[in-house]
């Protein structure tokens, strides 16, 4: 007998889940598993082929760092596994001078993020100053830095798990939109024992077109690129609202989050008129290397919200999976969110617990809210 799997949605989730099914190869009962992965167009075309790839494990819950330090832990095992190549940097978070809020949360998170093992310190201006001196300091209240953190192309990632998912085996199917249907349980008419749907934004219609309602909303972000010379750490600058990492071209600067629910078949996916620009002079007040660079590309991209910002992962139903609802730190936690839904495919594990996709109804009304904000992280 084999247990066949189907993973619909080939970014950096539903790699992960295939290239851990397969390497798997059985279930928790010993029955071989045999994997498809469906992908509508090609692999990490959707909202990992536009991430900026910023990774982290700094967060204060335990359910969140546990996950955080997991995935640090695999991107460091995928380093220079075929095209992915894992950059550590240190990742710093600040308050700016009179932001009392946010300069409290960053003072009363460390502890907590310290006690579930995160290695996170926190920097005073003038140790920040003196560390890292291609950062603007002089308005910091407080810096955190997290040490177990960097950058890579997350679309490199999920190619390069998505071959080795294939190489083992799995049934990489491109250019294929896949739809649902239950009792019994088949994609695109095709008999299967276990369906795990990690289609981004798509994920709610998909699964609405299989009669199931899930509380998740598409949502607008953007980033752009600049030509220069940048050796500094990556940084969120908390009471600005945006973040910024070393790149190919020199910087890679994102924020431009839209607090309202779009279509993923009907969004815009080029940076908004002056997106750039605007952001180049909020990014000068933080470092001088970006001032006179050259705008090198700026784009859009979706993230998914849900009611109390933590994802929708695990079953829905009987052999029916679901991995949605990342609030735009979802390429970081893939490595782990992945292992972790595989696990439960197979048998092995019960999921994430605050994570159970069936503690909302679907019906919920909600705002999309910018997620894993310093305030509530
Ligand atoms: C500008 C921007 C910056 C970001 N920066 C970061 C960051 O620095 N760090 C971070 O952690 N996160 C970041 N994110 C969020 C991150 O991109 C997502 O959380 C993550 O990529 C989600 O991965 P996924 O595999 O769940 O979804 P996706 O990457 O969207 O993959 C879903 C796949 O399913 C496919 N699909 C859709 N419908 C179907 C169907 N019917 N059948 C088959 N396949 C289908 C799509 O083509 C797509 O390839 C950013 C997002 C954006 C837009």
């Amino acid at each position: 007998m084999t247990r066949d799997v189907a993973v619909l949605g080939a970014g950096a989730l539903g790699a992960t889940v295939a290239f851990d099914l397969a390497f798997a190869g059985e279930d928790a009962d010993g029955e071989d598993v045999s994997v498809t992965l469906f992908e509508a167009g090609s692999v990490a075309d959707g909202s990992t082929g536009r991430a900026a790839g910023v990774c982290y494990n700094a967060f204060a819950e335990d359910v969140d760092a546990e996950l955080g330090a997991r995935a640090i832990e695999r991107f460091r095992t995928f380093d220079e596994v075929g095209e992915f190549e894992f950059h550590e940097s240190p990742y710093v978070w600040l308050a700016r001078e009179g932001d009392d809020d946010r300069e409290h949360a960053i003072r009363e998170q460390l502890p907590r993020m310290q006690q579930h093992g995160v290695t996170a310190v926190r920097m005073e201006r003038d140790e920040f100053a003196e560390r890292f001196p291609s950062v603007r300091s002089d308005d910091v209240a407080v810096a955190a830095v997290a040490g177990a953190a960097g950058y890579t192309t997350p679309a490199s990632y999920a190619r390069t798990l998505a071959v080795l998912a294939k190489r083992q085996g799995a049934d990489l199917r491109q250019q294929t939109p896949a739809s649902v249907d239950t009792d019994p349980l088949a994609v695109n008419g095709e008999a299967f024992d276990d369906v795990v749907v990690a289609t981004g934004a798509h994920t709610k219609q998909v699964l609405a077109d299989a009669g199931y309602s899930i509380a998740m909303k598409p949502y607008r972000v953007q980033a752009a690129t600049y030509a220069t010379e940048y050796d500094g750490p990556m940084v969120y600058d908390a009471t600005d609202g945006f973040y910024f990492r070393p790149h190919a071209d020199g910087l890679l600067v994102g924020n431009g989050t839209e607090e309202r629910e779009a279509d993923p078949d009907d969004y815009d996916e080029d940076a908004n008129d002056g997106f750039a620009e605007s952001l180049q002079a909020r990014a000068s007040e933080r470092t001088a290397a970006i001032e006179d660079a050259r705008i090198t590309d700026a784009w859009a991209g979706l993230c998914t919200a849900t009611p109390d910002r933590d994802p929708l992962v695990g079953a829905l139903d009987d052999g029916l999976y679901v991995g949605t609802g990342f609030q735009g730190h979802g390429f970081m936690r893939a490595p782990a969110i992945g292992e972790s839904l595989a696990e439960q495919v197979l048998g092995e594990a019960d999921g994430i617990e605050p994570f159970d996709p069936t503690r909302f109804t679907g019906d919920e009304e909600f705002d999309v809210v910018e997620g894993m904000l310093v305030d509530d992280r």
